[in-house]
């Protein structure tokens, strides 16, 4: 089960997110796929700065 960071959205295993540090949380739905950050609008728009799963919501 993967969980998403509370605060980037960032997908990982961790109970911690590894980008921010922040909370990870398992209650979240919708992957997004960020390949290229900087040539991406949803990436700019969701501050994501990374290439990597992203979830669209997060609780
Ligand atoms: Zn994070």
């Amino acid at each position: 089960m993967q969980r998403a960071c509370k605060n980037d959205h960032f997908l990982s295993e961790e109970a911690v997110c590894p980008l921010c540090g922040g909370p990870t949380s398992k209650n979240w739905s919708g992957i997004l796929t960020i390949l290229d950050p900087e040539n991406s609008q949803m990436a700019e728009a969701m501050n994501v700065t990374k290439p990597g799963s992203y979830a669209l919501k997060v609780r």
